[in-house]
């Protein structure tokens, strides 16, 4: 079983993954707290976190108290935690506009990483399908799409004798240009609203650079990074930075889809079995250069495993392989 994932994780290792559109939803983690919760009245910004924590404990924290409504883990997959009608306790403390409790005219959305570190490419780029979906179903203009440090704030306390800005950094890094670029974000606020009118104070002047100034720590990162045809529509993915005025980015149509999983829901999604792996037939026999997307399936032991989480070291014999019926 070693020697075929090894012999398999050579062989796969010369097909380049390519990124996809295409992002997969994972039921998985949704919270229970769903059906104790109201359905949101409206809907004006989609608010990102960081979860400062690994995936999995972040996960089922996020689930057992209903802390969001999609969690992005690393890899790109997308988990459905709160259905996006109802609300999700994300925000805390918070203000945006003069208008306080963000919760309850919000969507929120965790994305496992750091405030302050660069994540890979493959999960920037499913944050922004997801967040262009959510922007097209609840028509949300590109500055709305905040940032948690951007709308909480703290209550007057022993070091701040006004309420104030700068309770937590949370999510800073999608304030950032070069951040905002890779997520096809072409504007952003230019100023806090409610410390401009003096509803709150500044109490973390970096913070404020990031979020509204010239600091964007990611730049050596991101900028140069080429986008996929498949993600800007053809287009060369450089997105103008001005925050009025700035030219329409295409909005390539998502196709979002639930993860089956087990046999019996790829059957009902109309999944099909098209082989299965042995020494001499391997993935990419079977599926070809699909043997790694999203839509394609991997089977065994009642285990259902998508392609693109598939880790080739983990490939074994009796695996089988579903595609969609038709999909060849
Ligand atoms: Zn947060």
């Amino acid at each position: 079983m070693r020697l075929i994932g090894t012999i398999l994780a050579l062989a796969l290792a010369v097909v380049s993954a390519t990124a996809d559109a295409k992002v997969s939803v994972s039921t998985r983690y949704r919270s229970p707290k769903n059906p104790d919760r109201r359905v949101r009245a409206s809907t004006t910004l989609i608010v990102l976190h960081t979860t400062e924590a690994p995936a999995k404990g972040s996960l089922r924290r996020l689930s057992e108290r209903g802390e969001a409504h999609y969690c992005v883990a690393e890899d790109g997959m997308v988990y459905q935690i709160v259905d996006r009608h109802r609300v999700a306790f994300h925000a805390g403390c918070s203000m945006w506009n003069g208008r306080e409790d963000v919760d309850d005219f919000s969507i929120g959305i965790e994305c496992v990483g750091y405030h302050d570190k660069a994540m890979p490419l493959v999960q920037l780029l499913s944050i922004r399908a997801l967040v262009e979906e959510l922007q097209a179903y609840y028509s949300i203009p590109d500055e709305n799409v905040v940032t948690h440090s951007m709308v909480a704030y703290a209550n007057p306390n022993k070091w701040q004798k006004k309420k104030c800005r700068g309770r937590k950094r949370c999510g800073m890094l999608f304030a950032m240009p070069s951040v905002r670029r890779i997520l096809g974000l072409a504007s952003r606020h230019s100023c806090d609203p409610d410390v401009r009118a003096r509803r709150l104070v500044s109490a973390d002047d970096y913070l404020a650079k990031v979020l509204y100034g010239n600091t964007d720590t990611m730049r050596s990162t991101y900028d140069g990074v080429k986008l996929p045809a498949s993600v800007t529509g053809g287009g060369t993915g450089k997105v103008a930075a001005s925050a009025a005025g700035g030219p329409r980015k295409t909005r390539p149509s998502r196709s979002f889809s639930y993860v089956p999983q087990s046999i019996p829901q790829l059957r009902a999604q109309g999944f099909e079995s098209i082989g299965t792996v042995t020494r001499s037939n391997l993935p990419i026999r079977i599926a070809g250069d699909a043997w790694n997307a999203p839509d394609t399936y991997y089977t065994i032991r009642a285990k259902v495993l998508p392609g693109n989480i598939l880790d080739p070291q983990h490939v074994e014999e009796g695996m089988n392989v579903w595609r969609r019926k038709g999909a060849r």
